[in-house]
This record gives structure tokens, sequence and C-alpha cells, in this order.
């Protein structure tokens, strides 16, 4: 299974990443972050196992990101 880490506190809420993927990732109303949809957090970081089929557009997501704080394992 693969799966995304956010390191959300240091977002700058550009949106790039809900363009890329918007099925996993949302702004959020309340600190205008981004929010990784099903994830769970432990500690800093927040953690989504994702299926094969999102792999794609979620590493398109991590290279567009401007702070570099999303990665995907695979
Ligand atoms: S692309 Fe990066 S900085 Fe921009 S909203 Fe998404 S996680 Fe935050």
């Amino acid at each position: 299974m693969a799966k995304i880490i956010h390191y959300r506190n240091k977002c700058i809420g550009c949106n790039s990443c809900v363009e890329q993927a918007p099925s996993r990732w949302s702004i959020s109303d309340e600190d205008g972050k981004s929010d990784l949809k099903g994830s769970i957090q432990k500690k800093e970081v927040y953690i989504a196992e994702i299926s094969v089929d999102e792999i794609e557009e979620n590493k398109r997501a991590a290279k567009d990101c401007p702070v570099s704080i999303i990665k995907v394992i695979d």
C-alpha cells in the first residue's frame, strides 16, 4: 500500500495540491492550510494510505508543492 506524508504545519496554502489531486486535498476554512483527506495525525505529520491509481497525481502534487512538504511513498 502506498502512502502520503504531509508536513502540514509548513503548508503555505498555495492550493497547488488541490489542483493536482482534488480527491485527496482541500484547503481548510479554519487556517488556510491544506488538509490531506483520509489521513491520520502522527505527531507533526499527517499520513494517508492511498491506492495505486492515486499515486501518479499525488506525485505531481508532491513535485509541484513549493515548500516540498508532500512525500509519496510507493
Ligand atoms: S502544494 Fe504544498 S504548500 Fe501548497 S497547499 Fe499543498 S501542501 Fe500546502
